[in-house]
């Protein structure tokens, strides 16, 4: 049994059974048994339920946010564009399955083409800071390549998906082609990890559990891609606009209270600018307006639980240097102000591991190949911004840079029509982006003679 609180007031908001083996074993049957004829529902057909489902998500946008509110605790304006994002990510692969065509290559004596063919199941295990898009990310385009597939939310987290589940019928989504699974991660999680049913893994969340679930898929060679944590810089160098970088420097961390794989948690910034720097950034971490999710004024809520509360405040021990901090509500709830540490060296704890909170450390660097050396100087390379007004730097820097996805002079949030995932520890394989949907098939060559007999 898991017990949902709102993490904004500490409330408790339901209990809900944990899913059995037993459960999930059935739910992994029913979507084995539903895969036949959805892989051989029409592409024309199968493109219209995934453009219905999209719509049925857009007439629910203000239910899926407000789920989100309460169980999770983001701000009415993330969480409603949280839910437009699963719309947007299923319009978008609705247009995959007329589009998923082989090729025809040359040989000689006959006819060579190839397919991409289907997997299967598959098994889309999500955590818990952003459960609507990273189940979106992973549904929609196995479902558009013909696949079924078992949704796993985080424990804390589950109430949006279940609900998408329910939407998913309502569009017309036939029985067993998504199934949604609530239960514990070393219990639903790791049966999906090591069914034979399930052709393939699709798992966002911590790296040790990525590196369990790795090993697990090795079992039955299960395809898998991981998409694990982060520890992005964000480096302003001095010839950047220092007013932009700085106003926009907060929410690149500080969004969804920093529970984010891609939150810009290290900020480097060349010295000869640090000063100036650091008198724009206090104002502008000063005006993050952090309170209750639910006024449309709200940049920043709490973190998601007492424990994960508990575990940030832990990274501010004795031995760091606290810049300055935001300001929070008082009283009940997970609260935890934006916190800039500084000046943090690079192979220091803060800087090294991933926080998961509203805490950046500020690193100063001298040159440019200083701060390359200093922002690859992770196990992590999932994203990063590079803020220079110096075009040659910003494409030097952004080739040297470690990391799947960079951005200059901007933050880029991740973008569903662009290939999104990490080098390094921060995981394997990509998501989203125009060839997704391959990703959820094999290549299937075939041969036909065309010799005369
Ligand atoms: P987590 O690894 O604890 O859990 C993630 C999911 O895995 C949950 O659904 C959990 O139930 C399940 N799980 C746990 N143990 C399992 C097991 N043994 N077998 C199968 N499933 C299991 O991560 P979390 O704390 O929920 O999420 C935070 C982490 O996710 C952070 O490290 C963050 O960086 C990462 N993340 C990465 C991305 C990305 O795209 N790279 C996006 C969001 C979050």
């Amino acid at each position: 049994m898991t017990t949902l609180v709102d993490p904004s007031t500490a409330e408790v908001i339901s209990e809900l059974p944990d899913a059995t083996e037993d459960e999930t074993a059935a739910a992994i049957g029913r979507a084995a048994a539903a895969f036949p004829a959805w892989e051989a529902v029409a592409p024309g057909d199968r493109a219209r339920l995934l453009r219905r489902f999209a719509q049925v998500v857009d007439d629910h946008i203000d239910q899926l946010a407000a789920i989100e509110v309460r169980n999770a605790g983001h701000t009415i304006g993330n969480a409603r564009w949280e839910a437009g994002n699963v719309r947007d990510v299923l319009a978008y692969y609705s247009g995959a399955p007329e589009r998923l065509s082989g090729r025809q290559i040359p040989v000689a004596g006959g006819l060579d083409v190839t397919f991409h063919e289907p997997l299967g199941v598959v098994g889309v295990i999500v955590p818990w800071n952003f459960p609507m898009p990273i189940a979106a990310w992973g549904m929609a385009p196995a479902l558009a390549a013909g696949n079924t597939v078992v949704l796993k939310p985080a424990e804390l987290t589950p109430l949006s998906a279940l609900r998408l589940g329910e939407l998913a019928r309502e569009a017309g989504i036939p029985e067993g082609v998504l199934e949604v699974v609530a239960g514990t991660g070393p219990v639903a999680g790791w049966r999906l990890v090591t069914d034979e049913r399930v052709a393939k893994v699709c798992f966002t969340g911590s790296v040790p559990v990525g590196k369990a679930i790795m090993a697990g898929c090795a079992g039955s060679l299960k395809r898998f891609t991981l998409e694990l944590g982060g520890k992005s810089a964000n480096i302003v160098f001095a010839d950047a606009d220092l007013e932009a970088a700085a106003a926009s420097a907060p929410m690149s961390v500080f969004d969804n209270a920093g529970q984010d794989c891609c939150a810009r948690s290290r900020l480097l910034v060349q010295s000869s600018a640090l000063e100036g720097f650091m008198g724009l950034l206090e104002d502008a971490v000063g005006s993050v307006v952090v309170g209750d999710p639910r006024s449309e004024a709200t940049q920043m809520g709490p973190l998601i639980s007492e424990a994960h509360r508990d575990r940030v405040s832990g990274y501010l021990d004795g031995r760091v240097d606290v810049a300055f901090r935001g300001r929070v509500p008082q009283g009940p709830g997970w609260w935890f102000p934006p916190t800039v540490l500084a000046p943090v060296a690079p192979g220091d704890r803060v800087a090294q591991e991933e926080i998961f909170g509203p805490v950046v450390s500020v690193i100063p660097f001298e040159d440019e190949s200083d701060a390359i050396t200093i922002a690859n100087d992770s196990r992590y390379g999932l994203s990063g911004s590079i803020w220079t007004e110096n075009l040659g730097r910003a494409l030097r820097v952004s080739r040297a840079v470690e990391a799947g996805n960079l951005s200059v002079n901007s933050h880029s949030s991740v973008r569903y029509w662009t290939p999104f995932g990490g080098f390094k520890q921060s995981g394997l394989g990509r998501e989203l982006g125009p060839d997704a949907p391959e990703g959820f098939t094999e290549t299937k060559n075939v041969f036909i003679s065309t010799e005369a007999r």
